[in-house]
C-alpha cells in the first residue's frame, strides 16, 4: 500500500465515519485546539466533554486563562488527574501572552518548545488549526501505526518511537491534514482499539500486518513489567463542629496546588505521628479513630492512605498560620465539590466515607 493509497483510505473512512461535531471541532483556534489536546492526552473523549466545556465557559480565551488564578484552573481540572497538565497549561498561556503577543507560533518545533506541549500535540495544533503539513503520534496514532506495519516493541524505547515517526511523516498527507489528523486519532479510539480492534470495519485490514498475523492485541510492544513501589502516607481529617479543615497543597508534587487534609508521610505508626503532629500545634483531640485503608494508583506508583478522624473541641491559631481553612464535610459531599473546590479524588472519597459515618452526628447543614 503507498503512501497515497494509505491516506486516501483513511480520508475516505474519516469522510463517512469520523466525529465531527466534538466541541472543539467548532470555532476552531489553536486554543481551542490546544486545550482539547491537553486534556485528552490521557483522558478519553467522552469524559474530556463536559470538562472541556466548563473550562471554555470559565477561559474563552488564551488572555483569560493567563490571567486566572491557578487555583481557579486547577479547581476545572480536579477529576482529570495528571495535574502537571493544567499547571502547565496556565504556565503556557502566560508564555504565550508574555513573550508571543498572545499568539500560537506558525511553527511545530516552536510550539513543541513550550511547557507541556510536545512534539505530537505540537503537530495537531499545527494541523488541525493552522492547516500546516505536521505529524502526529499520540497513543492512538501509535497503536495504529505499530499494528499496520507490525511494528515490535515498546514505544517508550527512543529505537521503536523514532520508527513509528517515521512512519507517521510518510503516511502525513499534504492537503487535508487537518481531517487526516482527526482521522488517525478516531481510527485508533473507535476502530483500532486498544483490546478489540474491530479489524472487519477498518478501511487499513487488507493491507495490515497484525491483522494478517492475527495478532494484532501484540502491537504496540508492553513496557517491559516493574511493580509499581508502594508509598504510604496518612491523612489527618481534622473535624470541629461538622467542619472539616483542608490546606492547599505545595505547587509542585503529587496533587500540586490542589486542597487536602493535612498530610503525614506514614514511617511506623500511623497515630503515634498524629498525636506528635497535634501536639506541636496545640491541638488536644477528643478523639482519634482510624477509617478504612484506600489505595490510590498513580502512573508510576500505589498511594496507600491511612486517614485519620480526629475530632478536635477547639482549634487555635490553625488557620491563621497555615493558610488552610474549614469546609462543612456535607460540602465536600456536594456532587461537584471536586471541581468547585479542586480536591484530589481520593479526598473526596474518604470524605464520603466520613460522613456516612458521621452523618447522625452532624448538624444539618443549611449556608452551604
Ligand atoms: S486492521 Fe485491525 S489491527 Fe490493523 S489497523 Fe485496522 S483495526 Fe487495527
Amino acid at each position: 500500500m503507498t503512501p497515497q493509497q494509505f491516506q486516501h483510505a483513511v480520508l475516505a473512512w474519516y469522510d463517512r465515519h469520523g466525529r465531527k461535531d466534538l466541541p472543539w471541532q467548532r470555532d476552531i483556534t489553536p486554543y481551542r485546539v490546544w486545550v482539547s489536546e491537553i486534556m485528552l492526552q490521557q483522558t478519553q473523549v467522552n469524559a474530556v466533554i463536559p470538562y472541556y466545556e466548563r473550562f471554555m465557559a470559565s477561559f474563552p480565551t488564551l488572555e483569560h486563562l493567563a490571567t486566572a488564578p491557578l487555583d481557579d484552573v486547577l479547581a476545572h481540572w480536579s477529576g482529570l488527574g495528571y495535574y502537571a497538565r493544567a499547571r502547565n497549561l496556565h504556565k503556557c498561556a502566560q508564555t504565550l501572552v508574555n513573550d508571543y503577543a498572545g499568539e500560537f507560533p506558525r511553527d511545530v518545533n516552536a510550539l513543541a518548545e513550550l511547557p507541556g506541549i510536545g512534539r505530537s500535540t505540537a503537530g495537531a495544533i499545527a494541523s488541525i488549526s493552522m492547516g500546516l503539513k505536521a505529524p502526529i503520534l499520540d497513543g492512538n496514532v501509535k497503536r495504529v501505526l505499530a499494528r499496520f506495519r507490525a511494528i515490535d516493541g515498546w514505544p517508550g524505547r527512543t529505537a521503536v518511537a523514532n520508527q513509528l515517526w517515521q512512519l507517521a511523516e510518510t503516511y502525513t498527507p499534504d492537503q487535508r491534514g487537518n481531517h487526516y489528523t482527526q482521522a488517525m486519532m478516531d481510527l485508533g479510539a473507535t476502530i483500532c482499539t486498544r483490546s478489540r480492534p474491530r479489524c472487519g470495519e477498518c478501511p487499513l485490514a487488507e493491507n495490515c500486518s497484525a491483522h494478517a498475523q492475527g495478532n494484532p492485541q501484540n502491537y504496540p510492544g508492553k513496557k517491559p513489567s516493574r511493580d509499581k513501589p508502594v508509598r504510604s502516607t496518612t491523612l489527618l481529617f481534622l473535624e470541629h463542629n461538622g467542619e472539616i479543615y483542608l490546606e492547599q497543597r505545595p505547587p509542585s508534587g503529587i496533587w500540586g496546588g490542589l486542597w487536602s487534609p493535612p498530610q503525614l508521610d506514614k514511617n511506623g505508626d500511623a497515630e503515634a505521628s498524629a498525636q506528635q503532629w497535634l501536639e506541636a500545634r496545640n491541638l488536644r483531640p477528643q478523639e482519634i479513630q482510624a477509617l478504612p485503608p484506600l489505595r490510590h494508583t498513580f502512573t508510576h506508583f500505589h498511594l496507600d492512605i491511612t486517614p485519620l478522624w480526629i475530632q478536635l473541641a477547639k482549634v487555635p491559631q490553625l488557620v491563621a498560620e497555615s493558610g488552610g481553612g474549614w469546609y462543612k464535610l456535607r460540602q465536600l459531599n456536594r456532587p461537584r465539590a471536586a471541581q468547585e473546590l479542586g480536591l484530589p479524588a481520593p479526598v473526596v472519597k474518604l470524605a464520603k466515607q466520613l460522613l456516612a459515618l458521621q452523618a447522625p452526628l452532624l448538624a444539618p447543614c443549611t449556608a452551604d
